[in-house]
């Protein structure tokens, strides 16, 4: 018999790919596609490293899927990501006709799942996909945090540094 995992279960792998995200410098967001119990594809989020304004963790997800399913529709599949998505990774999900998507953290600054804007549940919108929010929401938002942190204080001190350059 095989074993049912939870969204819980695929968050935890999309934070790993998050984590991957980070180590590159990269703000920490990672996606997961999933069908049939099994991964199809894994994306994470990469933008500055590849001069890629469009390489977000869901749009890589979504054409490994693609490519992995031989099918530019993505049907039956569930996307995990550790943040809501933005407009253009909506966007994406509708036209890959993708079932459901399952996110972590809400992003009130560019999510277009509710937050910001609601595109996925546009009345016009002739694809309907199933969406759970706030997955694991705590821990998706809490390595968020703690990235921009991090990074803010880098920026100080490359300030400080610069200041005492100056002064010298
Ligand atoms: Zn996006």
């Amino acid at each position: 018999m095989t074993e049912i995992y939870s969204d819980e279960y695929w968050m935890r792998q999309a934070m790993d790919l998050a984590m991957q995200a980070q180590t590159k410098g990269e703000i920490p967001v990672g996606a997961l596609l999933v069908a049939d119990n099994k991964i199809i594809a894994e994306g994470y989020n990469h933008p500055i490293t590849d001069h890629d304004p469009t390489a977000h963790a869901e749009i890589i997800a979504l054409r490994r899927g693609g490519t992995q399913l031989q099918n530019y529709r993505l049907l039956e599949t569930t996307l995990y990501v550790t943040l809501e998505p933005c407009v253009m990774c909506a966007g994406a999900m509708i036209h890959s006709r993708i079932q459901r998507l399952v996110y972590g953290a809400s992003d009130m600054k560019t999510g277009a799942a509710g937050s910001l804007i609601d595109i996925l549940r546009h009345p016009g919108m002739n694809h309907r996909i199933e969406i759970t929010g706030g997955v694991l929401e705590q821990e998706c938002s809490a390595m968020l945090s703690a990235f921009f942190k991090q990074r803010r204080e880098q920026h100080k001190e490359l300030k400080r540094l610069k200041k005492q350059q100056l002064e010298e």
